[in-house]
């Protein structure tokens, strides 16, 4: 095992049993005791991400690490997780209401998970020595599909304001993660957007936005919705600072 693997934070660890009701992911097992797998292993992606994490039992573990199931088939399993599963203990028959909140806090969680999974194509193509590192480039597509069907849930429950509100979220992600993927590796040594506190500014915004939709929806003051989770304080969004001169790489490279 690699010395420089950090521990699993908590609260992620709890999400990821909460996932699978405390039991293996793999429908047909259900076993404990569990474990957590990385999908795409650790030593690649070298970070604890929600998406690319899952509960196994050891037999399914270690079954997977000797290739017995394959990483498609394993990634299947995750978004078989997102379904309605009668095997899951969930509340029964949510209210419109409860069902749209938590679309509303599923779209947000999916949107930090595309959001750290584009940071970290930015980071990983800054340190790596040309293109993009290819696990990174999957955990960010993969983000991407996962925050697409998350944003869609959400515009078909919260009707018409609170759909063009998540829009607006998801077209900002869009274009971030599309200046990303068509930057050419040569052109990786872009120094940082002059624009970079306008258009922060402008996801805080469309955020606030799509919150104030929310809350005039479920009739609510918007301060008697919390703006995120109150658990998100246990494990904040990095700190990354994109596009500035101390991530991008500022020397010359000829390539
Ligand atoms: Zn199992």
């Amino acid at each position: 095992m690699a010395a420089n693997r950090t521990k699993v934070p908590r609260p992620l660890a709890r999400q990821l049993f909460v996932e699978t009701g405390h039991r293996c992911a793999i429908p047909t097992c259900r076993a404990t005791p569990l474990e957590i797998a990385h999908i795409v292993p650790w030593h690649r992606v070298q970070r604890h991400d929600f998406h690319n994490m899952i509960v196994l039992c050891p037999n399914c573990h270690t079954r997977f690490d000797r290739g017995g199931i394959d990483r498609q088939a394993m990634f299947r399993y995750k978004e078989l997780l997102r379904l309605p599963n009668p095997n899951r203990v969930a509340p029964e028959d949510p209210s419109p209401r409860a069902g749209l909140i938590r679309a509303y806090r599923l779209f947000q969680s999916d949107m930090t998970g595309w959001h750290k999974a584009i940071s970290e194509l930015v980071v990983a193509v800054n340190f790596s020595s040309g293109g993009f590192p290819t696990s990174n480039l999957k955990l960010a597509r993969r983000a991407a599909s996962v925050a697409r069907a998350s944003a869609d849930k959400l515009c078909e429950l919260g009707g018409e304001g609170v759909a063009s509100a998540a829009d607006r979220v998801f077209e900002w992600y869009r274009s971030w993660a599309s200046e990303v993927f068509d930057l050419e590796p040569s052109a990786f040594r872009v120094t940082g957007r002059d624009d970079f506190e306008d258009w922060a500014e402008e996801r805080f915004l469309a955020f606030v936005v799509l919150h104030e939709e929310l809350c005039a929806v479920l009739d609510m003051g918007p301060t008697e919705l919390d703006f995120f989770e109150a658990e998100r304080d246990e494990q904040e969004l990095p700190d990354v600072p994109l596009g500035t001169r101390g991530l991008w790489r500022t020397d010359e490279t000829d390539e």
